[in-house]
């Protein structure tokens, strides 16, 4: 098994102008908060694929490119869920280019890819994580898996307050 990596030397490469690479590693991605709830990412290491090249004139276009999955309690019924995420992300960095062109990840010519990999598996996480797409979610009154739940699960409307009391008195 590849070694995991958290930031990646890329002066190592020793790439001359125009020249690229493609590398691939193994990086661990920490967790994500969504709602208050953690959202690991699996596998624990996730295979990414790296794009390295040298530009002209000095710096580096990247791009990263992997899939994992978001698992973590579906938002709706609460069972575990874990939709597969894909991510694509560029960066470019220009020493002396100005700010849109420094990458925040990238200082001294060494790429933090773990941080840029967890930034942009967030980005790219569904808003709503789901078991599956058409998830039936809880009963709101008895908070029965709905999924599971006969077809046509429903409460009666609970009856007024008043005419409980007024059924007390009646039976007195
Ligand atoms: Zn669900
Ligand atoms: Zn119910």
């Amino acid at each position: 098994m590849a070694a995991e990596t958290h930031d990646f030397d890329l002066a190592g490469l020793r790439l001359s102008a125009g020249e690229g690479r493609r590398l691939d590693l193994d990086v661990r991605i920490e967790p994500l908060l969504l709602g208050g709830e953690p959202y690991a990412a699996a596998p624990a290491r996730v295979p990414v694929t790296l794009d390295v090249s040298r530009m002209m004139g000095g710096g580096y276009a990247l791009l990263l490119r992997f899939t994992a999955a978001l698992q973590g309690p579906c938002m709706r019924c609460l069972n575990h869920a874990a939709p597969s995420v894909e991510v694509e992300s560029r960066e470019v960095d220009r020493p002396g280019g100005g700010e849109e062109l420094q990458s925040p990840y990238v200082h001294d010519e060494v790429l933090d890819v773990a941080t840029w990999a967890r930034d942009a598996f967030a980005l790219a996480a569904p808003v709503k994580v789901l078991c599956r797409e058409d998830c039936q979610g809880l009963c709101p009154v008895c908070a029965a898996d709905l999924n599971e739940a006969p077809p046509g699960h429903h409460h009666d409307p609970e009856p007024d307050r008043r005419w409980a009391k007024l059924s007390e008195l009646k039976l007195e």
